[in-house]
């Protein structure tokens, strides 16, 4: 259901707006705005500027927003019998489970063998286990917090900046 008229949508440039529009996964406006990706291709042979790389990644996030939601429109749409070219429904690849664990093993233990696998509890699991203060005493100096890789996050991001460069 369009809630804007076509010339309004006409003249109206994407926005962050757009995330809650209910036709952003059939607006061409919105597709338009997306694809002008591509348009990086034609700056060619000169090379990009810090200030357009950011603009990719800006866009990129927002593309893979946009494309999941087209995707997820297009298959409920495939799923009432909507043909689209070049597609097909198919059911995901799955994995075999148990219909009924508690009595899958008694049976394996019937057979005389074991059934289950003994695994430590995780770190947060173990806390929970023990309580904070039991286990900042038992198992404090045998935990650690890896240091996470480096990625490139949004300024909105809430994580610390790192200072690269000695910078600050
Ligand atoms: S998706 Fe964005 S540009 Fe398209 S109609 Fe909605 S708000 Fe306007």
């Amino acid at each position: 259901m369009l809630f804007r008229t076509k010339k309004e949508i006409e003249e109206m440039k994407a926005s962050s707006e757009c995330t809650s529009c209910p036709v952003l996964t059939r607006c061409r406006t919105l597709a338009e705005h997306h694809m002008s990706l591509a348009d990086y291709d034609k700056q060619l042979p000169k090379l990009l500027t810090e200030e357009e790389t950011a603009r990719i990644l800006t866009q990129a996030e927002e593309l893979i927003q946009w494309t999941d939601a087209v995707k997820d429109y297009a298959l409920k749409c495939a799923l009432t019998g909507v043909r689209y070219p070049g597609w097909k429904v198919v059911k995901k690849n799955t994995k075999r489970r148990f219909t009924d664990e508690t009595a899958v093993a008694e049976r394996v233990i019937e057979a005389g063998l074991d059934p289950f696998e003994k695994k430590l509890l995780s770190v947060s699991a173990m806390e929970k286990q023990l309580g904070k203060e039991k286990f900042d005493k038992l198992l404090l100096d045998l935990t650690e917090k890896p240091e996470g890789k480096m990625e490139l996050a949004p300024v909105t991001d809430t994580r610390a900046e790192v200072l690269i460069g000695g910078e600050g």
